[in-house]
Order: C-alpha cells, then sequence, then structure tokens
C-alpha cells in the first residue's frame, strides 16, 4: 500500500468474503461476473460500518481488530443478503 492513501479495510475484507463465497458451491447459480461482484460489494458496503486507515501500520491493527470469528460473521451475514438482493437480479441481461 502506497502512502499517503486511503484505505477502507472493512472494504478489503469484503471482497474478499465476496469472492470466496460466491465461488463456493452454495452460490454457485448466482452471476460471477465482476459486474455483479462489485454490485455485491456496494451494496454489502453500504450497510456495514467503514474503517478507514492510512498507513500500513495501522491497516495491519484494523485487519487484526475487525478479523474476530464475531465480527466477520456479522459482515458474512451482510455479504449473504447483498448476494441474495443483488445476485439473482442482475444489472445486466447477458
Ligand atoms: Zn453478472
Amino acid at each position: 500500500m502506497n502512502m499517503p492513501s486511503l484505505v477502507n479495510v472493512t472494504e478489503e475484507i469484503v471482497f474478499g468474503l465476496i469472492k470466496f463465497l460466491l465461488h463456493g458451491l452454495e452460490y454457485q447459480t448466482f452471476c460471477h461476473c465482476e459486474s455483479c461482484e462489485l454490485e455485491i460489494a456496494a451494496h454489502a458496503l453500504n450497510h456495514l460500518p467503514p474503517y478507514y486507515v492510512t498507513t500500513s501500520a495501522n491497516r495491519e491493527d484494523a485487519f487484526n481488530q475487525l478479523k474476530t470469528s464475531e465480527n466477520i460473521q456479522q459482515i458474512n451475514k451482510q455479504i449473504i443478503l447483498s448476494i441474495y438482493k443483488m445476485g439473482k437480479h442482475p444489472n445486466h441481461t447477458d
């Protein structure tokens, strides 16, 4: 991460989890294209508190704080809601 820059650590975690979930068996019927992935991320992130940092050290701290199993469960729950909301109604027709 180049300094200085504004990074939302919640966003990084959400992207990782969305990719992981969408490529699992449970969601194989949902669209996996980049556009849907971004729609799901946008929807989830609008419902989750952001966690902004500007330095690598703070980013590490934030990751450690956010990656509790309780918090990940909370984020996963929101992502699953977003997958159902966005994934069943893609913004594209092809
Ligand atoms: Zn799609």
